[in-house]
C-alpha cells in the first residue's frame, strides 16, 4: 500500500560511454532542425525575373547589390513597411556584359563573394555524413545488445545489466517495517554483521553462506525484508526479479546476470537479490511451458556465478519464492543457496504487530482494537493486512471524517473477506430464500459442536454471494480434527438442507456450497485419511501443483478401481453430513424461523444480536 519498498532506483550502468550513440543521433538531430528553423525564419527576399531586376536598375529603384555565384541578392532603395527590403534573382547562364556597367551607371553599390563557403562550413559539411552513419552503426549495436545479449560487451563494451540499485542510504525501511517475522529477522542478522564487517569474519577464517533463499506464501514480506536486511546492513543493494531475467532472445538473462554479479563484486560489501527466483530456478529440464531454453541458461549462470565467488567476497545473493517445491535441487545444494529462511502466514500476535506497523500513520479512534482486529484476520499475510487498513482509511476518508474506527475496520474486513456490497435488489422471494439459506448455515454454526464461532449473518448480496454467513475461528487452526471438519461439511451444507426444509425444495444458489463441500470431502478421502473403506493412504489427484510442468504429465498414482472407492467415499460423506444437517436443523426449526424473520427485517445481525434473539424469543 505504500511507496516505501519504491526508493529512488538507479540504473547501474551509469557511467554513459564517452562514444554514446544515442546522444549523438540527438546531437544531430538538433543540428538539422536547429538549421531548418532558422532558414525559415530569416525574412526571405522575393525572387524577381531578371529582366524586371534591369529594369528596376534603370527606375532607380535598387540601393545594392551582392553577387554570389549565379545569384544577385539586393536591396531596394527606400523600402517602405508593405514593399519587400530585398530581392534576389538568377543570372542567365549567357553571360550578360551590360549588367556591370549598367549598375554603375546607376551608382549602385556592387558586392562579390566568393563562390566557396567558408573552410569550417566545409568541413562540417564533409563530415556530417560520416558522423550520421557512425551514429546510426553505434545506435543499432546497442540495440542488437539489449535484444540478443552478446557476449562481454560487444563492439563498444557497454554494460547493461537490468537490475536497479538500491543505494542503502536512499532506502527508509528498516527491520522496524517488518513485524511478526521475528526468527527470521534473527537468521539474517548474521548477515547483517557480516556485510557490515567483512574483515572480523575474514580474520578467523569463517566463511559466510553465499546464498540465502525466503520461503513463504505470498504477501508475507519476502520482499520487504531483502530491502530491510540490505538497509540495515547499510551496503549496496541490486535487485532484479526472475522474470526479468526472461525475455524474448535466448542468452540475455544469462549476460544480465553475469552483468549484475560483475558490478556487486565491485562494489562489495552488496546484497543481491533475486526476487520469484522460482521463475528462472525451475527444475531443468522438464520442457514444458516454452522459454525453458533460456531459463535453462539463465539458470546454469546463476550458479556457475555463485561458485565463482572467492571464498572472502562479501557479497551475499538473497533470493525469495513462493514456489520452493519446483526449485532446481542444484539451487539448493551447499555453496548455493544452502541458508534458508520460511516466512509463515503470520499467527495472531504477528498480525497485531503487523497491523501497528501499518497504522502508524492511520489516526485510530479509541474504540479500534487491534488484538481484535488481528483475531478477526486468521489467514490474513501481511499484504492482506496492509491492504485491510488501508482500506479503512479509504473509508474514513471517504466519510470526511478524522478518525479511523471501529466501524470502518469491520467495513473493510467484510470488503476483503466477502467483496463489496452490490446495491441491486432482490425481489422478495429471492430474498426470503437468500433469508432461509443464510439461517440454515447460521444456525447449524451455532448449534453442531466442534464448529468456529459466528460472527455476523447477512442477505446483503456481496460480490458474488446473495448472502453471507460468516464464522471466525477463535485461534489460529494448524490442523483440522475430523469431528472439525464433519462439522464444518454440516454448516456448508446447511443453506441448502434448510431451503429444502422450509421451502420444500432447493436452487442453484447452494453451487458454490456444494462444491466447496465436495473437495473437503475429497481432501478427507485421498489426503487426510478420514475415509475407513479407503484407509489411511494419500493419493495424488493432480490438483496440487497446477502451475508444475511435471505434473502434468505424471500418472495418477491409484488404479481404476480404488478411484470409484474414492468417489463412493466423497459421495458417502456428503450424504451423511447432508443427514446431519437436516437432523439438527429439524430439531431446531423454531429458531431457524425466528432468525428468518429477523433477516428479513434487519437484512445483517451479529453474534450478540442472533444471542439475544434466541434467548429471548424462545
Ligand atoms: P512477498 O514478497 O512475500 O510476496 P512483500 O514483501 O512484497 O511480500 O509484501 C507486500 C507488502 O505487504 C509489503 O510492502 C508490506 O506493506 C506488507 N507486509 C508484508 N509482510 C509484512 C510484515 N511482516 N510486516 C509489515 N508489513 C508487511
Ligand atoms: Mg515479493
Ligand atoms: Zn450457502
Amino acid at each position: 500500500m505504500t511507496d516505501e519498498q519504491k526508493p529512488q532506483t538507479t540504473k547501474s550502468d551509469q557511467k554513459p560511454h564517452p562514444f554514446d550513440g544515442h546522444a549523438l543521433m540527438w546531437l544531430l538531430w538538433a543540428f538539422v532542425v536547429y538549421y531548418f528553423f532558422t532558414d525559415l525564419n530569416q525574412t526571405r527576399p522575393v525572387q524577381i525575373p531578371y529582366s524586371q531586376f534591369k529594369q528596376e536598375v534603370v527606375l532607380k529603384k535598387v540601393e545594392s547589390v551582392t553577387f554570389k555565384l549565379d545569384e544577385i541578392r539586393g536591396k531596394y532603395l527606400g523600402a517602405s513597411e508593405t514593399d519587400p527590403a530585398e530581392f534576389r534573382t538568377i543570372i542567365p547562364a549567357t553571360p550578360d556584359p551590360e549588367l556591370l556597367p549598367l549598375l554603375e551607371a546607376n551608382n549602385i553599390t556592387v558586392t562579390a563573394l566568393s563562390a566557396a563557403e567558408p573552410k569550417w562550413l566545409q568541413l562540417l559539411i564533409g563530415i556530417i555524413p560520416w558522423l550520421l552513419i557512425m551514429a546510426f552503426f553505434i545506435y543499432s549495436s546497442r540495440l542488437m545488445q539489449k535484444r540478443i545479449g552478446g557476449g562481454s560487451g560487444g563492439l563498444f563494451g557497454f554494460s547493461k545489466s537490468n537490475a536497479r540499485l538500491f543505494e542503502a542510504k536512499e532506502s527508509k525501511i528498516s527491520y522496524d517495517d517488518v513485524a511478526g517475522v521475528e526468527g527470521a529477522k534473527q537468521d539474517l542478522q548474521e548477515i547483517i554483521d557480516f556485510l557490515k564487517q567483512p574483515e572480523k569474519f575474514r580474520a578467523i577464517g569463517a566463511k559466510m553462506p553465499r546464498g540465502i533463499l525466503l520461503m513463504g506464501p505470498p504477501g508475507t514480506g519476502k520482499t520487504l525484508l531483502a530491502k530491510a536486511t540490505a538497509s540495515e546492513a547499510g551496503v549496496p543493494f541490486f535487485s532484479i526479479s526472475g522474470s526479468e531475467f526472461i525475455e524474448m532472445y535466448v542468452g540475455v538473462g544469462a549476460s544480465r546476470v553475469r552483468d549484475m554479479f560483475k558490478e556487486a563484486r565491485q562494489r562489495a560489501p552488496a546484497l543481491i537479490f533475486i526476487d520469484e527466483i522460482d521463475s528462472v530456478g525451475r527444475v531443468r529440464g522438464t520442457g514444458m511451458g516454452g522459454g525453458s531454453d533460456e531459463r535453462e541458461q539463465t539458470l546454469n549462470q546463476v550458479l556457475a556465478e555463485m561458485d565463482g565467488f572467492s571464498g572472502d567476497e562479501a557479497v551475499v545473493v538473497l533470493a525469495a519464492t513462493n514456489r520452493p517445491d519446483v526449485l532446481d535441487p542444484a539451487l539448493l545444494r551447499p555453496g548455493r543457496f544452502d541458508r534458508k529462511v520460511m516466512l509463515e502466514l503470520p499467527q495472531q500476535s504477528a498480525r497485531r504487530d503487523i497491523l501497528k506497523v501499518h497504522v502508524r500513520k492511520v489516526p485510530l479512534a479509541a474504540d479500534v482494537d487491534l488484538i481484535e482486529i488481528a483475531r478477526m484476520t486468521v489467514g490474513f499475510s501481511g499484504a492482506d493486512l496492509a491492504n485491510l487498513v488501508n482500506e479503512a482509511a479509504l473509508l474514513a476518508a471517504r466519510e470526511s471524517v478524522s478518525e479511523v474506527t471501529r466501524r470502518h475496520f469491520n467495513h473493510a474486513h467484510d470488503k476483503v473477506m466477502m467483496g463489496s456490497e452490490r446495491k441491486d435488489l432482490l425481489n422478495p422471494a429471492e430474498r426470503k430464500r437468500t433469508a432461509v439459506h443464510e439461517s440454515g448455515h447460521a444456525i447449524l454454526a451455532l448449534r453442531l459442536p466442534h464448529t468456529d464461532p459466528l460472527r455476523q449473518v447477512s442477505i446483503i448480496p456481496r460480490g458474488m454471494a446473495l448472502g453471507t454467513t460468516e464464522q471466525l475461528p477463535e485461534e489460529d487452526r494448524h490442523n483440522y480434527a475430523q469431528a472439525y471438519v464433519e462439522s464444518r461439511l454440516a454448516v456448508m451444507l446447511g443453506g441448502r438442507c434448510a431451503e429444502k426444509l422450509i421451502l420444500g425444495d432447493v436452487s442453484s444458489g447452494a453451487a458454490n456450497d456444494l462444491e466447496q463441500a465436495t473437495r473437503l470431502a475429497k481432501m478427507m478421502v485421498t489426503q487426510w485419511g478420514m475415509s475407513d473403506v479407503v484407509g489411511p493412504v494419500h493419493f495424488r489427484t493432480g490438483t496440487e501443483h497446477p502451475f508444475l510442468g511435471y505434473e502434468l504429465t505424471q500418472e495418477r498414482d491409484f488404479s481404476e478401481a480404488t478411484a470409484r472407492e474414492i468417489d463412493e467415499e466423497v459421495r458417502r460423506i456428503i450424504h451423511q453430513a447432508e443427514q446431519l444437517a437436516i437432523e439438527t436443523l429439524g430439531k431446531q426449526q423454531h429458531e431457524l424461523d425466528l432468525l428468518v424473520t429477523e433477516l428479513l427485517e434487519k437484512e445483517t445481525l451479529d453474534k450478540s444480536s442472533i444471542d439475544q434473539l434466541l434467548k429471548t424469543k424462545s
